[in-house]
């Protein structure tokens, strides 16, 4: 079968190859699924794995499958395999797997203490960018049918929603926390979703992020029932004395400093959670006295968060049904850019690199010839 996939340490060098197809009793304990791929998205991950800044293949491999965003449908399920996941069914694989700390021993590999970590089309794991892959059942979230095209959010959607679960779990500290104000920073796709679970949660949400409105993006916050504020007209602090106090801020920008403007903003006993995978070399000077005291005085909390535990993932698809009743058409409008077919590996990549109005860029696998150019296809039809 078709795949795309990098050699790891070399920059650019994604391409398509032939891999052997995946079969059941790769999994052992007939605890196997066979998955046929539908769509993959990628984001800003799969940007770096291709120059090179990031990722590696598996163990004895000198190439890695990409694609950590998956939504397929099941073609074969092992002896064991619970029947809530059977033939036909919607599902989306996670991405991390057990290592050896105490963290992986109980599912929850996302908190890891190992520094070796393995993630499925990201490090040492091949990844879903092909049409056929095989899992362990544990692994596998079976969605209802409604999410047979959106399902490809819900791999973003898990950051957004551990994002917010871990809020809420540290606040149990407070034993009577109410949150009613938050404030998201960044409105690319992590940030859109995140304003989604909180106005979901029910909480008055501000979403802040560079460009002026009006534009889709602040379109999409404000169909949530959220207000934008472009960071051109005010700052993190100006909006946090206008629509504050915060009790939870995520901030989900990609730009390192904003992190000591929002540990400004943040009010009371109040949480903000990083989830920007920053791995660049920026530095900053801040008021580290002002901010240290408001965090000792105010009793307030920052934590990272990187994605996801099987919880999250559950609650992550049970938000986008969800979005569905709360929301009706606006999680399809986060698809703007489609790519047909793995063989268009080429066009995915400049969408992701090029296309910087995208707000989210997906490959259509099953049902697209792969292989095949346009060409080849066109003179196939004539
Ligand atoms: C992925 C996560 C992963 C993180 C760090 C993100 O793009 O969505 O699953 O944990 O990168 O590798
Ligand atoms: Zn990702």
């Amino acid at each position: 079968m078709k795949a795309i996939a990098v050699h790891p340490g070399v920059p650019n060098s994604m391409h398509l190859r032939d891999v052997p197809e995946p079969t059941l009793d790769q999994v052992p304990g007939g605890r196997g699924v066979l998955v046929e791929v539908l769509r993959v998205g990628v984001d800003g991950t799969d940007k770096e794995i291709n120059a090179a800044e990031y990722g590696d293949a598996p163990d004895g491999h000198d190439y890695l499958i990409t694609g950590h965003e998956s939504l397929g449908r099941v073609v074969e399920v092992g002896p064991n395999v619970p029947t809530t996941i059977k033939p036909g069914t919607i599902v989306v694989a996670s991405v991390r797997r057990p290592g050896t700390s105490v963290y992986d021993s109980i599912g929850l590999q996302d908190f890891t203490t190992d520094d070796v970590y393995f993630e499925r089309g990201i490090n040492k794991r091949h990844g879903y960018l092909c049409e056929l892959y095989v899992e362990d059942f544990e692994y596998i979230v079976p969605l209802p049918p409604c999410l047979s095209e959106t399902g490809v959010l819900l791999e973003p959607m898990t950051v957004a929603e551990k994002a917010v679960n871990q809020a809420y779990e540290i606040q149990r500290r407070l034993k009577v926390w109410q949150p009613r104000r938050a404030a998201v920073l960044g409105s690319g796709t992590v940030g859109l979703l995140t304003t989604l679970v909180m106005r979901l949660r029910g909480l008055e949400v501000v979403c802040l992020s560079l460009p002026k409105p009006p534009y889709r993006n602040s379109e999409l916050i404000e169909e949530l029932g959220a207000t934008y504020v472009s960071t051109q007209d005010m700052s993190v602090a100006e909006a946090a004395a206008q629509y504050g106090p915060f009790d939870l801020i995520v901030e989900a920008t990609g730009f390192s400093p904003l992190v000591w403007e929002a540990a400004q903003a943040l009010g009371k006993n109040g949480v903000l959670m990083l989830v920007s995978v920053t791995g660049g070399e920026r530095q900053v000077e801040i008021p580290s006295d002002m901010i240290n005291q408001g965090f000792v005085l105010g009793n307030k909390v920052m934590a990272g968060s990187v994605n996801a535990s099987p919880t999250d993932f559950t609650s992550g698809r049970d938000d986008l049904v969800k979005a569905y009743a709360f929301y009706p058409g606006w999680l399809e409008k986060l698809l703007t850019n489609p790519v047909e077919g793995l063989h268009n590996y080429e066009q995915m990549l400049s969408e992701l690199t090029e296309a910087t109005d995208a707000i989210k860029v997906y490959v259509q696998v099953a049902g697209v010839e792969h292989g095949a150019t346009e060409v080849e296809r066109d003179a196939a039809v004539v």
